[in-house]
């Protein structure tokens, strides 16, 4: 059995470290299978979709037409509107069912992952220039720009490429460093951005309609990392030569390039991008018109799924929605506190949320933020600290039972340091009892649902039935209750946030299997066989609950790897209750 099977891919998205550099992290996309590409009518497998939606598709307009008064109740069911605070947002025309899909679109632009992590920064393996396969730095060349690609045959877009080749390649003799120096591909989409300008004059003009905060960025630390990473990289590798080439051919590459209009689109990928996982693994950006229009909330109604092909765009309903409810989704982790997620979509997208979660002090009754108060020096208190005024940054945080009020600046400095705590234990692959130790620790200051409680209860339940000496059948009854009880707590609170598992899923999937198995144990250890069948049939329907939440991610890298484990455990699950069954039937 792998050790901490799921430890990295959960607790990345988790962690609450550098916050400016943090991705949008909306839902991963997944292929748009659902769709049907035959026609309607007769059945033939056909081109044409219908321009309104791009949802169905026909073998000609005579059945396009025949089709239409069926069509049009279901075709668009959403619109634009606009609002002085919330900006361009989209409303449901029609009642949506949950997994229905809203809209198809086609990208403005996608382009390769528009933050790299420390490792990738420093990686030998690049994305394909071309293609996005990942391939091996310097196997095989780009014939004309240079840059990587992954196989001579595979063809490169010839207007990126002229304007690649502008550049010198990296210096001779460089090491790994020096190369991903040249090759850095996380400015690529500014580039692809840029050449929309000849490639495709709607989608340039779509682009510049996008927000881009510009004067709020400038002077921000934001502002400085694109400057160096984007602006001046472009320019002084290749952008500076466009002019010396204009002079020799008669049309220009690009017309426009100055970096203040990069500046510009850099503001416009910062507020509006996503997140695309693509089924290697491959994380990309894109560019949307409509899904980019959609409204935050930290309680999210819809989710995306991308289709690897196309690039296209599905919007799908995560829930039931009523005719009227405005179409949301999330730009920011829904695990962190308020405070956090506030900070967070203040820097990068330049709002304050004022969803009703970020409204309410306890969260849904989840009190991911909550401290316990420690009362003062001749009194302790059993209560809760919680923020008066959540959406203020500088409220004082007051105890639900006696009159006890502590500072923001208190709570902040406690969570920076907690934050670190956590971080460093969970990077260095921890046991169980380290795990317990600090819970037990940051225990004495934090709400048990607190979001750094969270992370370490998850952790925890990734570690009881599978570290060495900790396996299911060694763990005692005590450490089975607790494993239990913790998959519990974990789903209440997921639950209280997201109740239709729409942004969760993945945490929801390993805690409902984590729970399956320490009830299937349970199971194993009771002698009553009547007993034993009932707790089997609870832990099966944990795991059916597991693959219908499942559904919306079953194609990224985390649920496919997820829904493998599920299978399995489902085989063995049904196993074990033949034999029970028959053992009873035999006894
Ligand atoms: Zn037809
Ligand atoms: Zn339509
Ligand atoms: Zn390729
Ligand atoms: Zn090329
Ligand atoms: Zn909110
Ligand atoms: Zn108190």
């Amino acid at each position: 059995m792998v050790r901490h099977w799921l430890h990295t891919l959960v607790d990345d998205t988790l962690m609450p470290k550098q916050l400016n550099l943090l991705k949008s992290s909306i839902d991963h996309g997944l292929r748009i299978g659902m769709l049907s590409h035959d026609c309607p009518v007769c059945g033939v497998a056909a081109t044409r979709a219908c321009t309104r939606c791009k949802m169905v598709r026909y073998c000609d307009g005579e059945h396009q037409k025949q089709h239409w008064p069926q069509h049009k109740k279901s075709c668009k069911p959403y619109r634009e509107a606009v609002d002085e605070q919330l900006g361009r947002y989209l409303v449901a025309t029609q009642d949506l069912k949950a997994k229905q899909i809203i809209f198809v679109e086609d990208p403005i632009v996608v382009g390769p992952k528009w933050y790299l992590s420390k490792t990738e920064k420093t990686s030998i393996i690049v994305p394909c220039v071309a293609c996005y396969t990942p391939c091996r730095l310097g196997k095989h060349l780009c014939r004309r720009c240079r840059w990587p690609v992954c196989s001579a045959n595979c063809v490169h877009e010839s207007l990126e490429c002229t304007v690649l080749s502008l550049g010198q390649g990296p210096a001779a003799k460089s090491d790994t460093r020096g190369l991903r120096n040249y090759y850095r591909e996380d400015a690529l989409l500014v580039l692809k951005c840029l050449l929309l300008q000849r490639q495709a004059p709607e989608r340039w003009a779509a682009l510049l309609q996008m927000q881009s905060h510009e004067e709020e960025r400038k002077g921000t630390e934001l502002h400085q990392e694109v400057e160096k990473r984007i602006v001046s990289y472009l320019h002084r590798n290749f952008l500076h030569r466009l002019n010396q080439v204009a002079k020799h051919c008669k049309e220009r590459l690009i017309s426009e390039y100055e970096p203040e209009l990069i500046h510009r689109i850099c503001g416009i990928i910062e507020t509006n991008y996503m997140v695309i996982e693509l089924a290697t693994g491959v994380e990309l950006s894109g560019l949307f018109r409509n899904a980019c229009m959609m409204e935050h909330d930290c309680q999210p109604n819809c989710y995306f799924q991308f289709d690897n092909l196309t690039h296209q765009i599905a919007v799908h309903a995560g829930c039931d929605i009523k005719k009227g409810e405005h179409l949301k989704i999330t730009y920011t982790n829904i695990l962190w506190g308020t405070h956090m997620r506030q900070h967070h979509l203040g820097m990068t997208k330049h709002f304050n949320c004022r969803c009703a979660r970020c409204l309410d002090p306890t969260e849904f009754g989840s009190y991911v933020s909550a401290l316990r108060c420690l009362g003062d020096v001749n009194k302790t208190c059993t209560g809760i600290q919680l923020p008066i005024d959540p959406l203020n940054e500088h409220t004082q945080w007051k105890c639900d039972t006696c009159p006890m009020v502590v500072e923001t600046a208190y709570v902040t400095g406690l969570q920076t340091h907690m934050s670190d705590d956590v971080e460093k234990l969970l990077a260095g692959r921890p046991t169980a009892s380290q795990v317990e130790l600090l819970l037990a620790r940051l225990s004495q200051m934090l709400h048990p649902n607190h979001f750094h409680i969270f992370n370490l209860k998850h952790t925890l339940i990734q570690l009881y039935g599978y570290e060495v000496g900790l396996e299911l059948a060694s763990l005692s009854d005590a450490q089975l209750d607790r494993k239990l009880r913790l998959c519990d707590e974990l789903y209440d609170i997921c639950q209280r946030l997201d109740p239709h598992s729409i942004k969760l899923a993945i945490y929801v999937t390993v805690i409902l299997i984590e729970m399956a198995h320490a009830l299937e144990q349970q199971a194993n250890r009771q002698s009553e066989q009547t007993q034993a069948l009932v707790i089997l049939e609870k832990a099966r329907a944990r795991l059916m609950e597991a693959h219908e939440v499942l559904e919306k991610e079953h194609d990224s890298v985390a649920g496919r790897k997820l829904y493998m484990k599920l299978q399995k455990e489902v085989f063995e699950l049904d196993k074990l209750m033949v034999a029970q069954s028959h053992d009873r039937h035999t006894a």
